[in-house]
């Protein structure tokens, strides 16, 4: 294998493993035996970049080409079709930003790009139009104008740091942001986005939780797709994120082939309320560009819900939701469960347990609600 040679104290170095991530054909046939499709998707031009951690890359099944870890970071001929609804900004973010890399779309919180380097690179992303992309990475200006722009607006009660992902940036970086935030008395919490714990768990040092600490109320969603990438160095990293008193959530992406079965869902669930993580979103795939390949019924997703729902804690439950296309906002999809009312029974209405029997729930005929 290509790392044996390599000692602990680099495998376990967050610089080192960055330092040596795997992009080239040359390299990954080192790893896995690349089939035709990968070779056509890692030789395209333009390509969406390409960039695996030692750590992640050696979880890969070398030979199984379906291997979910594989196919979420290395590339596939697919990622050139076209698709109908295929856009680059699927969520029309750049025009909801009322500064570079700050997107204000609902009432009260704000989404707040401050890098466009990540640990890896996800085949799906969302934002592939500038993350990866190293020369649109935010500089200091545009990350004032971002502050200047949160200090105007005291409407702005929840700032949601993401990227790329935040955890990329050093500690000291990382110390200025959340300070320069904290320092803003209208913002009530602040949450991180990233996938740094999975991609790189070596990065979730105790100095960088001794520095999160200081800024509670801190939030922190994960993202995480199948049960295979919660290994005991990822279980590690979680602890002592938890321990640091952050409350976690995963936002994971349904994806074809990958994650597309109530079984993998409930083995993904389950391994992340052990590790104190709620799952939060199951996202339906955007339409963005690379992905069509990725995208599944929406049928499919609310089948895995209905099999999640009653069958298994409801902490381990998240809800599934569809960014909308053109910026409307995240539309939470749910099974039907509401059947109406029951035709001669009164004020009863009718409702579907989880096991598919029909329920009889009696409103109160003189209701009257708080005026406010
Ligand atoms: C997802 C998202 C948020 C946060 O939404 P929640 O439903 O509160 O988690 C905020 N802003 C933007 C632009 C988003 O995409």
């Amino acid at each position: 294998m290509k790392w044996d040679e390599v000692v602990d104290t680099d495998w376990n170095n967050w610089h080192w493993q960055l330092k040596n991530r795997v992009s080239s054909v040359e390299d990954l046939s080192q790893i896995v035996q690349l089939t035709p499709e990968e070779l056509t998707g890692l030789t395209a031009k333009d390509r969406f970049r390409v960039d695996i951690t030692p750590y992640f890359a050696q979880l890969i099944d070398p030979l199984d080409p379906n291997c979910p870890i594989r196919r979420q970071v290395i590339p596939l001929g697919q990622e050139l079709q076209g698709f109908d609804g295929m856009m680059a900004d699927s969520l029309a973010e750049d025009a909801q930003s009322p500064v570079p890399g700050l997107v204000h779309r609902y009432p009260d919180r704000v989404l707040m790009v401050v890098t466009t380097h990540c640990a890896s690179y996800c085949r799906y992303c969302t934002r592939s139009r500038m993350v990866g992309e190293w020369d649109k990475t935010p500089t200091t200006a545009d990350f004032e104008r971002q502050l200047d722009y949160l200090r105007r607006n005291p409407c702005i009660r929840d700032v949601l740091i993401s990227g790329g992902d935040p955890l990329t940036l050093s500690d000291t970086a990382l110390r200025y942001l959340l300070g320069q935030l904290r320092a803003i008395e209208h913002i009530e919490i602040i949450r991180i986005g990233t996938r740094v714990p999975i991609f790189l768990p070596q990065r979730i040092t105790p100095d960088l939780c001794n520095i999160l600490k200081k800024f509670h109320p801190l939030w922190i969603n994960i993202h995480t797709n199948h049960p295979k990438e919660i290994t005991a160095e990822v279980s590690q990293s979680l602890t002592r994120l938890a321990n640091a008193g952050i409350p976690l959530g995963n936002q994971s992406v349904l994806l074809a082939g990958i994650n597309d079965s109530a079984n993998i869902q409930q083995q993904l669930v389950h391994a992340l309320v052990k590790n104190r993580v709620r799952p939060y979103y199951l996202y339906q795939c955007d339409l963005v560009e690379g992905s069509g390949h990725f995208r599944t019924s929406i049928a499919k997703g609310l089948e895995i819900i209905e099999q999640l729902q009653g069958y298994t804690s409801g902490y381990a439950v998240p809800k599934y939701v569809i960014d909308a296309p053109g910026g409307g906002g995240k539309v939470v999809v749910t099974p039907q469960t509401l059947l109406g009312r029951a035709a001669d029974a009164g004020q009863g209405v009718l409702l579907r347990t989880y096991k598919g029997e029909i329920a009889t729930y009696y409103e109160p005929p003189d209701y009257v609600g708080l005026s406010s």
